[in-house]
């Protein structure tokens, strides 16, 4: 089994019209994306912003639920909060896992030349090899200067409807992409 992380990428992102832009930090990302990584065993999230006040505003969360009072009021909080851990850019996440460590970007769209679909995903991942940092946007989601540097695109979730909409809030869609790839047979 290959050690598995996430990062959850604020900067660079697209904007509706298509632009690269920095999104604002959500707090309720935070809890949810660290409750979902911990609960399907990855080694760590990873918050990637390029603002030392918003790297700052996510840290005083972390510290608030792993030192602070929330983590005495609701102890279940405290192993999630624990694997957070914020930093300035793509490549300082990377570089904690190692120079080996595998980029696996995440889309609501199916376009790219490195499509993977889940089941061979889920494949690779039960066998040896380096780690693998999964990679979730924000806004209108990655840039395509992150796509272009992955080792991987994973298929996105489809939608049974007609019109097949499929734009999920990056908290539901980590938490099916995980489910998919690491839930116990
Ligand atoms: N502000 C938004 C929110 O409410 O979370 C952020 C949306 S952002 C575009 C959503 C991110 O979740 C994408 O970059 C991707 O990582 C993931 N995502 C959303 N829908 C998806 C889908 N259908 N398949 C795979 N990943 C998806």
């Amino acid at each position: 089994m290959r050690r598995v992380a996430a990062v959850l990428v604020h900067h660079p992102v697209l904007d509706r019209e298509g632009e690269i832009v920095t999104a604002a930090i959500t707090n309720v990302d935070l809890h949810d994306l660290s409750r979902s990584a911990h609960t399907y065993g990855l080694s760590d999230l990873f918050v990637v912003h390029p603002i030392a006040a918003q790297r700052e505003l996510a840290n005083r969360v972390r510290s608030h639920w792993v030192e602070g009072a929330g983590g005495k009021r609701i102890p279940d909080r405290k192993p999630a909060l624990e694997i957070l851990h914020v930093v300035e850019t793509l490549e300082h996440a990377l570089a904690e896992l190692g120079s080996d460590a595998e980029l696996w970007t995440t889309s609501a769209s199916s376009e790219g030349d490195t499509v993977v679909s889940f089941p061979d995903a889920r494949a690779r991942l039960a066998t040896e090899g380096p780690p693998v940092l999964l990679c979730f946007g924000t806004g209108w989601g990655l840039a395509g200067s992150i796509h272009a540097r992955a080792a991987l695109q994973l298929e996105p979730i489809r939608s049974p409807r007609p019109d097949q909409y499929n734009h999920l809030s990056v908290r539901a869609a980590t938490a099916i992409i995980l489910d998919r790839l690491l839930a116990p047979a």
